[in-house]
């Protein structure tokens, strides 16, 4: 088989990345409506009048989080009613809501991209970002994370907890986010509070602090009790509208029905019993003052104490209620002020080296056909002002930003200037990418490097710049890829300028370009992404483009140690260039490629030869020698390097990679395939032929749960098995299962498959 040919393919694949960051402006809509604030018109719809910069404890930055079709975005556009910022309750089903603003979700029904949409709730400024759902999309579920200082976990009340709750519970978990855990649908005759709540201790191993009860079940849920306040909440339709926007609130007492009396009762004992044994001084105060009397128990001390617990994330706060039946949204809305934290009492690492300078994180970028680029950016110290210029520590550019906005619901609103804690949408910065960290200029930049460096030489040890940029989020690599080709070539450019919009939007979306054929290919997180991506340059820049076979993104590995030398030596023009090297590689447990020096050569050698030893050996790193995919877990290290005078360092990594190459095919080449956890919900009479299918694809079932009258499966399937899964689910079970999956591993491909992906591989040539 021809190695120097697919070598050459896999650069098509593989090649540099040749777009680069524009600067004009795209050309998309985003259908949101400009408003000043000094020239709003009063309607129905709140007047904006607390749109200037409020008391950074009455801020809250929250996300919701949620498997796909949980209800969260029903139960978003319930609070931008509720809260007055809405006109008309929006509605999943009929595709007209406030945060599935793009077209596709819209079509979809499923929210890809988190938007940030701001409102006030008594007193309080709420600034909710709207995570997805998708797992294709949890880098921008990660990327949401890291601006948010608190977040709400909405469940499907008959559900329980699913796989993706799982998946961005953890990542929540690893950023320390306190969260409150919202029951929906408890509307649908199947809800099951209890059932809900032992999934999310066994599954979340989180400990659920119940606060609320139901009241009926099914269509007659009508409300919840309130155990801290041993309230009714009920919620009637009057004459007038069945919106939810009025609700009855009632103290219990003895003309409420008896069973109803003893549950609250003992529900609010186990309550506070809960409570005291997560929190020392609630536990003290009921010592000294209640003794065993829990009645007496004010609500406000129970409340000080579940905050306490929230923020300690010793517990989490759980309530219930229906969203699309307009029942219990405005008690999670008290929820929100109540249990989650202000932006002040949460630790942003490196903030404090601003101190109070301008230090904000750009987490979204957006396009705008009038506005060009809209940034969202959190901010954590200082203040941003409008017609300023500020500083991009990660581009090391500073530009000009024009105007600064609040996200108003649906509309934006124009204020001058915007503090710490805030959630902001900028206009003008044209250079920045999600993730970059802005300050106020340059200066600001050093000191703050300079207070780092001093301060336990953290900046030192690290080196520079790094420790005063606001922690990136980690891209994963991308598991599938597919070639894209404009329908003329005079719209190459066009394409070329839509990709880079989209890779500031989403830098989880990679574009590379073959230097050789010049097809561009995009590389994605699933099929999924890769189809809206291949949707929105349709939509929204107007490219009809053709995308080829989607194809897996494989990594290699090497499966022996092996040393080897090697010597370059030419003469090119009249210099001679000519080096030696020697060096093991070996395969190690890592999920990265890693290059070392020996000891006693790290102190002979120069910077500069050191350079382009890793450059060689880098590049090698990148391309295989089975089918050139990246490698993975390959350590490499150099015994010798002998350099003539002359030589230069191009021809010094040429030389590191030639004997790269020599070193990796002896070594054995081992292909790694992506292999997928899967959760497949279903009903039991479609489990084996559910299980036959998965069979044929290499799946592994790890465990078949019972939910209700459904079955789960488990299982791990390799993600080469998986294209177009959702369709053959659909018809295996008519419409009846749901699936969702994430990346769990690269594992060796068994020898059998690895054979037949290279001849597969070698026929394509
Ligand atoms: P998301 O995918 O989490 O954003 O969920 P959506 O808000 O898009 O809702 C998914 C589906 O569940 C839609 O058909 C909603 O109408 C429905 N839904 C949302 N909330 C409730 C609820 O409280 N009860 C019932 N029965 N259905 C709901
Ligand atoms: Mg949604």
């Amino acid at each position: 088989m021809p190695v120097g040919a697919l070598q050459t393919l896999n650069r098509v694949i593989w090649g540099r990345c040749l777009l680069k960051a524009g600067s004009q402006s795209c050309r998309c809509d985003v259908n949101w409506h400009l408003r000043r604030f000094h020239g709003s018109p009063k309607d129905d719809i709140k007047s904006l009048r607390a749109v200037l910069n409020p008391d950074i404890s009455k801020i809250r930055n929250i996300g919701i989080m949620a498997h796909i079709d949980a209800g969260k975005t029903t139960t978003t556009e319930r609070m931008l009613y509720y809260s007055g910022y809405t006109r008309a309750l929006g509605d999943v089903d009929d595709g007209d809501t406030v945060t599935d603003f793009m077209a596709q979700e819209r079509e979809r029904g499923i929210t890809i991209q988190s938007a940030a949409v701001t409102f006030d709730w008594k007193n309080h400024r709420i600034n909710l970002i709207d995570t997805p759902g998708h797992v294709d999309f949890t880098l921008e579920v990660e990327r949401a994370l890291r601006v948010l200082d608190g977040a709400i976990a909405v469940f499907d009340a008959s559900a329980g907890v699913e796989a993706q709750t799982l998946t961005v519970w953890r990542q929540a978990e690893k950023h320390h986010i306190p969260c409150v855990c919202f029951l929906n649908k408890m509307d649908k005759p199947t809800a099951d509070l209890q059932f809900s709540i032992e999934s999310i201790r066994l599954k979340l191993k989180a400990n659920p602090v119940v606060l609320q009860f139901p009241i009926g079940s099914g269509k007659n849920f009508t409300g919840v009790v309130d155990l801290l306040t041993n309230q009714k909440l009920t919620w009637k339709p009057t004459s007038t509208r069945d919106d939810g926007r009025t609700f009855e609130v009632k103290h219990l007492d003895r003309s409420d029905d008896p069973e109803l009396l003893q549950a609250a009762k003992e529900a609010r004992a186990a309550l506070i019993e809960q409570v005291a044994d997560l929190d020392d001084k609630f536990a003290e105060l009921l010592l000294t003052n209640y003794g065993d009397n829990f009645d007496g128990v004010p609500a406000n001390l129970l409340q000080e104490a579940v905050r306490r617990v929230t923020l300690a994330r010793k517990g989490v706060p759980v309530l219930c209620g229906s969203s699309l039946k307009n029942k219990g949204v405005q008690p999670l809305l008290d929820a929100i002020t109540a249990y989650l934290p202000n932006p002040n009492e949460r630790h942003h690492d490196l903030v404090c080296w601003y101190k109070e300078d301008l230090c904000a994180l750009a987490f979204k970028v957006l396009h705008d056909k009038q506005r060009g680029p809209l940034v969202f950016l959190r901010i954590y110290s200082g203040t941003l002002k409008a017609q300023t210029a500020v500083h991009n520590i990660n581009r090391n550019s500073t530009e000009r930003m024009s105007r600064l906005l609040v996200p108003f619901a649906d509309q934006h609103v124009e204020i001058p200037s915007m503090s710490a804690g805030n959630i902001a949408l900028t206009v003008g910065l044209k250079q920045t990418v999600t993730g970059d960290t802005i300050v106020s200029s340059k200066a600001s930049a050093a000191a703050a490097l300079r207070r780092a460096q001093n301060d336990g030489g953290v900046g030192k040890k690290r080196g520079g710049q790094a420790d005063i940029i606001l922690s990136g989020v980690e891209v994963p690599d991308p598991v599938f890829f597919c070639t894209i080709e404009p329908p003329t070539m005079a719209k190459q450019a066009d394409l070329e300028f839509a990709l880079n919009c989209l890779q500031r939007e989403d830098p989880s979306l990679k574009v590379r370009v073959d230097p050789d054929s010049g097809q561009t290919v995009l590389c994605g997180m699933g099929e999924l992404h890769i189809e809206v991506l291949h949707d929105r340059i349709r939509r929204e820049y107007g490219i009809e483009t053709q995308l080829g076979p989607l194809q897996v993104a494989y990594r290699e590995t090497i499966l022996q140690q092996v040393s080897t030398t090697d010597t370059l030596d030419r003469t090119v023009g009249s210099r001679r260039h000519a080096a030696s090297v020697n060096l093991t590689v070996r395969p190690v447990d890592m999920a990265s490629c890693e290059v070392a020096f020996t000891e006693e050569l790290q102190e002979q050698i120069s910077a500069e030869i050191k350079e382009a030893v890793e450059n060689g050996v880098q590049s090698s790193y990148l391309q295989g020698p089975l089918l050139g995919y990246p490698m993975k877990g390959v350590s490499t290290l150099i015994h010798s390097i002998s350099v003539e005078p002359g030589t230069s360092p191009a021809m010094v990594s040429a030389c590191v990679s030639r004997c790269m190459l020599k070193a990796l095919r002896l070594a054995g080449g081992q292909v790694l395939e992506p292999v997928m956890s899967l959760e497949v919900t279903l009903g039991e009479e479609h489990l084996s032929s559910v299980l036959g299918d998965l069979a044929q694809r290499r799946g592994t079932v790890r465990d078949i749960q019972t939910r209700h009258d459904n079955k789960v499966l488990l299982a791990t399937v390799p993600l080469a098995e998986m294209m177009g899964y959702s369709t053959v689910l659909r018809t295996v079970t008519s419409g009846n299962a749901t699936f969702s999956m994430e990346l769990d591993a690269y594992e060796a491909m068994n020898p059998q498959e690895q054979s037949a992906l290279l001849k597969r591989m070698s026929g394509l040539m």
